[in-house]
């Protein structure tokens, strides 16, 4: 028995337009009788993209073959709605060309149904979840700064796309940089653990302030990005401000019943529809290097702000 859900029974969408096939299917994963499973049948891609957020599936079944969508494109579909589910292509077709290009999409296996048993497709089937729980594993480590454990830099470039979609909304969007000030100092007087201590605790200050105003990542070294959702750059500035005074106010324990004071500064830009994830951050990056040129310890903003942009207009 395999045993890599923790739940009863492996909740498996099958996406299938034909009654027969769909049908095989079912009964080559219900007469396994060491495995539970609880199936449940959509005959098209919208069908799928109705029940996938309000059912919880371990795994899909993908027929490459539906009213409404064919190939790789199936697939994309059922990725955008959920990008986390593994998916098991299933197909008429042998095609080696299609099911490599399957495999580099992001299915976790591909099986064609002239060679299907029951035994195949429940271990092909129980396989793909293993795969992905391991490869989502991997993926939070290598979004994951390990000295503070916020999220880092690669994180926010895979997210900025879905962040962006908002100010395509009208919603306003603001990005900034901090940067700690002469941070070096800190390593150079009091020793790199001391300045790994200080980027810790910074770190859970910025995401104890930011918890209900947006994201902080690790950007690199003493760096933070911070991404103030809803959040026009006005009002940014005055978050970062505010952020900015508090962490002038602590106390940074560096051991040895030391503790020491910093400043940092803040570069912040409005985050345009137009923007890519480098444009935005080439803006907050020159507003930082304004904050640090006009003596540091100081939040510089670079527009124009959305309302700016739409009063020009
Ligand atoms: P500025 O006010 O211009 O930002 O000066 P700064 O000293 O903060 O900037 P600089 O770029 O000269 O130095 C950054 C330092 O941050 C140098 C580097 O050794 C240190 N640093 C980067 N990552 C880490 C880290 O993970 N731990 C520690 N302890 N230091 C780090
Ligand atoms: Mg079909
Ligand atoms: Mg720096
Ligand atoms: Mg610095």
């Amino acid at each position: 028995m395999y045993q890599s859900f923790t739940h009863d029974a492996l909740r498996v969408l099958i996406i299938e337009d034909d009654h027969e096939d769909a049908k095989l299917v079912s009964r080559f994963l219900q007469q396994n009788p060491t495995h539970a499973v609880k199936l449940e049948i959509a005959e098209s891609i919208e069908q799928a993209v109705q029940l996938l957020p309000n059912r919880d599936f371990d795994v899909a079944v993908l027929d490459m073959d539906l009213p409404d969508g064919h190939g790789i494109d199936s697939l994309h579909k059922i990725q955008a709605v959920d990008a986390r589910l593994p998916v098991v292509v299933l197909t008429g077709h042998d095609d080696e060309c299609l099911s490599f290009q399957a495999i580099q999409s992001g299915a976790q296996d591909f099986l064609c149904k002239n060679h299907l048993s029951g035994g195949l497709l429940l271990r092909a089937l129980v396989f793909a979840v293993a795969r992905q729980q391991k490869y989502l594993g991997l993926e939070a480590v290598a979004d994951m700064d390990p000295l503070t454990g916020l999220n880092n830099r690669r994180f926010l470039y895979k997210e900025f796309p879905a962040l962006q979609r908002q100010t395509e909304l009208g919603q306003s969007l603001s990005m900034a940089l901090l940067d700690i000030d002469y941070f070096k100092s800190i390593n150079d007087l009091h020793g790199h653990l001391a300045g790994d201590a200080v980027l810790r605790q910074v770190a859970s200050e910025l995401s104890r302030a930011m918890a209900d105003l947006g994201h902080v990542v690790r950007f690199g070294g003493e760096e933070f990005a911070i991404v103030l959702t809803s959040c026009p750059l006005p009002e940014a500035k005055e978050v970062c401000s505010a952020l900015l005074s508090h962490l002038a106010s602590i106390s940074f324990s560096i051991g040895r019943k030391q503790s020491i004071h910093i400043t940092a500064s803040i570069g912040a830009t409005c985050v345009w529809p137009t923007d890519s994830f480098e444009s935005a951050l080439s803006r907050a990056d020159a507003a930082l290097y304004a904050a640090k040129r006009a003596g540091r310890d100081r939040v510089s903003t670079q527009g124009p702000c959305m309302e700016q942009l739409a009063h020009r207009q």
